[in-house]
């Protein structure tokens, strides 16, 4: 006979040989998802008995998850904002920091077009869809696997988002009162360190923000002046040491009220800015 106990036991014991750091925390957690049960449940019916069948199928997550697999491309799941996202090795895992990107747009989203550029799972656009009181939301991605991810997620959230596949602007057609992005920012050279979860399961191309991690906050801010009204604000996750470059190349494009919002650990996360000039045509 076979226990639950047993089975949550097991994983443990294969996760920690396997030198996974939190192997303790993971393997409950694909006890908990799998078995569908919480811990108080768990308490209570520790000495149930299980089929075979369960347990080699728990099993088989404990196995992903020993090969540096992280546990969301397991569950196919992430919560951000407090709903729930789809997500597959086509996303980026949406990060608990980027939240303090989108709780900075709420504070002026009401009434607003926004639009969100790398929009990858969709996480930021639709939560501000149904959190932020907004007047339209817009998502491109180049990365049509990923626009179909971001679509699934809007439909099944009921989320009122158009997604655009376009190569950071090149498909946008209109002017929207906010940007948002939370773009590739890591130097090419800086991912080979990154850990095994990250550098070899999560979209390269969304993690690569070139020789200097930068080239994306270039691209959009290039050219914001054509897509962003008068009095439009820009909004940027950032890396935690590019504040000061990416602050230098806002406000050399007219940019206006930078301001930075730092993380959980203490670092500069967040950057944003509003464009005070007038509206220049379309070239
Ligand atoms: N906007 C998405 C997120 O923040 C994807 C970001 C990316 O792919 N760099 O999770």
């Amino acid at each position: 006979m076979i226990t639950l106990e047993n089975a949550l036991n097991q994983g443990k014991a294969v996760l920690k040989g396997k030198g996974i750091a939190d192997w303790d925390i993971d393997a409950w957690y694909l006890f908990s998802y799998y078995f569908q049960i919480n811990r108080t449940q768990f308490i209570l019916h520790s000495q149930k008995d299980i089929t075979e069948e369960q347990l080699s199928l728990y099993l088989e997550l404990i196995q992903k998850r020993s090969e540096h697999i992280p546990l969301q491309y397991i569950t196919k799941e992430q919560e951000f904002m407090g709903l729930k996202f789809h997500v597959t090795e086509d996303v980026l895992i949406p990060r608990l920091d980027t939240e303090i990107l989108v709780e900075e747009v709420l504070k002026v989203s009401a009434g607003k077009d926004i639009l969100d550029i790398c929009t990858g799972s969709g996480c930021i656009i639709i939560s501000l869809s149904k959190l932020g009181k907004v007047k339209s939301a817009a998502g491109v991605d180049i990365s049509p696997k990923a626009l179909e991810i971001a679509r699934e997620n809007a439909s099944k959230l009921k989320a009122d988002v158009t997604f655009i596949e376009s190569d950071m602007y090149t498909q946008v057609k209109d002017r929207y009162d906010i940007i948002v992005s939370n773009p590739p920012y890591i130097p090419t050279q800086d991912i080979a360190v990154l850990m095994r979860e990250v550098k070899d399961h999560e979209p390269i191309l969304a993690l690569d923000g070139s020789t200097d991690g930068l080239y994306f906050y270039k691209i959009i801010i290039h050219d914001i002046n054509l897509y962003l009204k008068p009095d439009g604000y820009v909004f940027f996750e950032i890396g935690y040491n590019q504040a000061e470059a990416v602050s230098e190349l806002l406000r050399e494009a007219g940019i206006t009220d930078i301001n930075l919002k730092k993380d959980l650990a203490g670092l500069n996360r967040v950057i944003s800015g509003r464009f005070k000039k007038t509206q220049e045509p379309f070239t």
